[in-house]
C-alpha cells in the first residue's frame, strides 16, 4: 500500500512527528501576513468596520442601563421610547456594517486563495520529475485544493473573530469597570477558570486534525489510483475489486472515527465552557443586590442589569476566542503544510547566466557522465559518447539498464551527478531551460495525449499551425489516412489520455506532434509494448524518413529501428558496454549478440510473419 503523502507515514503520526509538530513562530505568522498586505487598504476597512460594529453591538447593553432607571424605575414614557428606538436603530446600523465586512472579508480571502493558488501552480510546474514521481498526485491536489480552501476560512472565519471579538472584549471591560468596578470584578472573576480546559482541547484537536488530513491524503491517493481508467482496468482484470473496496472501507472507517473523536474534543471543551458561563450573572444578581441593599445606596437596577448584559456579551466572545486559540492551532497547521510545499526548493532552475543561443545544430555529447536517482544505487555510470550534426544514435540495451534515464539528463528531466551533457557544445545546466527543451523533441514510451481532439494536442506543440501545416505533419507521421476516415477529422476527441486510440495511432498523433515542433534534436523512445507489425511498419515508415535528415536518438527495440541508425550504444548496467554498427557488433559474442538472438531477431521473425500473413488476407480478400 503507498504512503498517503511524502511527508507523513502511511497510517498516522509517529512519536517523533508528534514531538516535531510545527510551532508557531514569529516568522510563520509574518509569512501568513505577506499573504495579506496587497490587500491592506481592504484589511484597513475591514478593521474599521469590525470596530464600529462590535462597539455598535455593544450599545444595546449599555442602553438597557438608560431603559430600566430612566424609562421603567422613572416612569418616563418618552425617554422609554426613546432608548428603545435608539437601541433598535443601532443594531441595525451595527448588522448593516457587519454585512459590508463580511463582503470585504469574502473578498479579500477570494484574492488571498487565488493569489496562493497560483503561487503554488508556477511553483510546482517548476518542480523536476523526481518531484512528481516520488509524491503521491493526491496529496498534490489535497495541497492545492482543500488545504488552499481551508485558508479561506481562516481569513473570513478565524481572523475575523479574533478581531472582532477582541474588540468587543475590551470594549465590554472597559464599560463594565466604568459602570461597577466591583461588580465588573466580580463577573470577570470566572474567567480564568475557562482557560484550563483549552490546553489540552487545543492538544487533542491539533492530533486529530493532522491525523484526519493525512487520513484524507490516504483517501485521495487510493481514489485516485483505483479510479483512473488504468487503475480500475488493474483491479477488474486482477478481480481485485474486494481488496480494493476493503482497502477503502478502512481508511474510510478510520475516517468516521477521526473525525467525531476532533468534533468531540470541541463539544467537551464548550460543555465546560457553558457551565460556567451560567455561573456569572447569577453572581452579579446576588453580590450587586447585596451591595445595594446593605451598603451602597447609588447602585442601580439599571447599572446591575448593564453589568449583567454586558457580561453576557463578553463570555461569547470570550468562548469564541477560545475556541478560536483551537482553530487558530488547527490552522497553523494548514498553513505549515502549505509552506512546506512552497519551500520545496526548485532542483532544476535556469542558470542566472543563462545563454541562448541563435542557431542550433542539435548536437549532443555525454562527457563523463554519472547519475543516480537515490544514492545507494547508481543508474549510469561513467557514460560518454557524442552525437554529431544529423547523425542518428540507437541505445540498446537490456530492460532497465538506465535508457530512459539517459535521456531524461539531455533536456534537463533530471541533472547530472558527475560530469556534463552537452547540447550543441554547451553545458546544458547553462543553456537556457526554454531554449533547450524547445529544441529537443521527445516521442516518450507512454504517449500522453490531453482529453480533446486531436487537432488540440497537436497545436500543443505549434499552437499557431495553420491547417496545412498540421495535414502535412499528420501525413509525414503515417496518421492522416486515419484521421481522415474518421467522420470529424482532425476534431475527433481523442478520451481520457487518448484511450480512445490505439496505441499505435496514439504514438503517430504524437510523431506528429513533434514534426510540427520542429525540433533540432529528435529523441524517439520506442514503446516496448507490443504493437502489431503493421502498426510498427507504420511507425518505422513515419520515423525513417525523419532520423535521416535530423539528429536524433532513439531507444530501440526492434532491428529496423537499429539498422537505421548511424551508431549503436549497448547500454548494460548503466555503461555502455559496446558500441559500433549492427555488423560490427552481431559477431562479437557479447550483450548486443545475446540482445540480438533473444529480442531483436525473434521481434523481426515475428514481425516479417505477421506482414506475410497480412499481405495474405488483403490478396485473398482482393
Ligand atoms: P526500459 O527499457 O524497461 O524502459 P530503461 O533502460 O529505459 O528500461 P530506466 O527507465 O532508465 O531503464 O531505469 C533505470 C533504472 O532506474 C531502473 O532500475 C528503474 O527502476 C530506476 N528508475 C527509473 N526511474 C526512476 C525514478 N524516477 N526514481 C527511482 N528510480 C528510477
Amino acid at each position: 500500500m503507498p504512503p498517503p503523502g511524502g511527508r507523513l507515514g502511511p497510517g498516522f503520526l509517529s512519536e517523533e512527528e508528534l514531538k516535531n509538530k510545527p510551532k508557531v513562530t514569529k516568522a510563520l505568522l509574518l509569512r501568513i501576513f505577506s499573504y495579506l498586505k496587497p490587500y491592506w487598504k481592504q484589511m484597513a476597512l475591514v478593521l474599521l468596520a469590525i470596530l464600529l460594529s462590535a462597539v455598535l453591538s455593544l450599545a444595546p447593553s449599555v442602553l438597557t442601563g438608560n431603559i430600566v432607571d430612566e424609562g421603567l424605575i422613572g416612569r418616563d414614557l418618552n425617554k422609554l421610547i426613546f432608548y428603545i428606538v435608539l437601541s433598535f436603530g443601532v443594531t441595525l446600523l451595527a448588522n448593516l456594517i457587519g454585512i459590508l465586512q463580511s463582503y470585504l472579508n469574502t473578498w479579500i480571502a477570494q484574492h488571498i486563495t487565488y493569489d496562493m493558488r497560483n503561487a503554488m501552480y508556477l511553483h510546482l510546474q517548476k518542480m523536476s520529475q523526481r518531484f512528481f514521481t516520488s509524491n503521491n498526485q493526491g496529496d498534490i491536489i489535497t495541497r492545492m485544493t482543500s488545504d488552499i480552501s481551508g485558508v479561506q476560512q481562516v481569513i473570513t472565519s478565524t481572523l475575523t473573530s479574533i478581531l472582532s471579538n477582541s474588540i468587543t472584549l475590551i470594549v465590554a471591560l472597559v464599560i463594565m469597570f466604568r459602570e461597577n468596578w466591583l461588580l465588573a470584578l466580580v463577573g470577570v472573576a470566572i474567567v480564568p477558570l475557562f482557560t484550563i480546559p483549552t490546553r489540552s482541547a487545543g492538544k487533542t484537536r491539533w492530533s486529530i486534525t493532522k491525523e484526519s488530513q493525512a487520513c484524507s491524503d490516504e483517501i485521495n491517493g487510493i481514489l485516485n489510483e483505483t479510479m483512473s481508467v488504468s487503475g480500475q482496468l488493474l483491479v477488474k482484470l486482477f478481480g481485485m475489486e474486494q481488496r480494493e473496496y476493503d482497502r477503502y472501507e478502512e481508511v474510510n472507517r478510520k475516517m468516521i472515527k477521526l473525525n467525531i473523536r476532533e468534533s468531540m474534543a470541541g463539544r467537551w471543551f464548550f460543555m465546560v465552557l457553558s457551565t460556567f458561563t451560567n455561573i456569572g450573572p447569577m453572581l452579579i444578581y446576588l453580590v450587586g443586590g447585596i451591595i445595594m441593599m446593605h451598603y451602597d445606596e447609588t447602585v442601580t437596577v439599571g447599572q446591575i442589569t448593564v453589568l449583567v448584559a454586558l457580561l453576557g456579551r463578553m463570555y461569547g466572545p470570550v468562548n469564541q476566542l477560545l475556541n478560536i486559540q483551537v482553530d487558530w492551532i488547527r490552522s497553523m497547521a494548514l498553513f505549515t503544510r502549505i509552506f512546506e510545499y512552497y519551500d520545496m526548493p526548485v532542483e532544476i532552475e535556469n542558470a542566472p547566466d543563462a545563454i541562448t543561443p541563435e542557431s542550433v545544430s542539435g548536437e549532443v555529447e555525454f562527457r563523463h557522465v554519472r547519475f543516480h536517482y537515490d544514492p545507494e544505487r547508481e543508474i549510469l555510470k561513467d557514460i560518454s559518447f557524442w552525437l554529431d550534426k544529423g547523425r542518428c544514435i540507437a541505445i540498446v540495451g537490456p530492460s532497465g539498464s538506465g535508457k530512459s534515464t539517459l535521456i531524461n539528463l539531455i533536456p534537463r528531466l533530471y541533472d547530472v551527478v558527475d560530469g556534463e551533457v552537452l547540447f550543441d557544445g554547451t553545458d546544458v545546466r547553462q543553456l537556457d531551460l526554454a531554449f533547450l527543451r524547445k529544441n529537443i523533441g521527445i516521442v516518450s514510451q507512454e504517449t500522453y495525449l490531453f482529453n480533446g481532439t486531436i487537432r488540440e494536442n497537436l497545436l500543443y506543440a505549434k499552437p499557431d499551425a495553420t491547417e496545412d501545416e498540421l495535414i502535412e505533419a499528420c501525413k509525414q507521421a503515417n496518421i492522416y489516412d486515419f484521421i481522415s476516415s474518421q467522420e470529424t477529422g482532425l476534431d475527433t476527441v481523442v478520451g481520457n489520455r487518448g484511450l480512445k486510440l490505439s496505441g499505435g495511432e496514439k504514438q503517430r498523433i504524437s510523431i506528429a506532434r513533434i514534426l510540427l515542433k520542429d525540433p533540432a534534436l529528435m529523441i524517439f523512445d520506442e514503446a516496448t509494448s507490443a504493437l502489431d507489425s503493421i502498426s510498427e511498419q507504420k511507425i518505422q515508415d513515419a520515423i525513417e524518413p525523419l532520423i535521416e535528415t535530423r539528429t536524433s536518438i532513439l531507444i530501440a527495440h526492434r532491428l529496423s529501428t537499429i539498422l537505421a541508425a548511424d551508431e549503436i550504444l549497448v547500454i548494460c548496467d548503466g555503461e555502455i558496454a559496446e558500441r559500433g554498427r549492427h555488423e560490427e557488433l552481431v559477431g562479437k559474442g557479447g550483450v548486443y549478440t545475446q540482445l540480438y538472438e533473444t529480442q531483436f531477431s525473434r521481434a523481426t521473425v515475428t514481425a516479417a510473419a505477421e506482414q506475410q500473413s497480412y499481405s495474405e488476407g488483403e490478396s485473398d480478400a482482393s
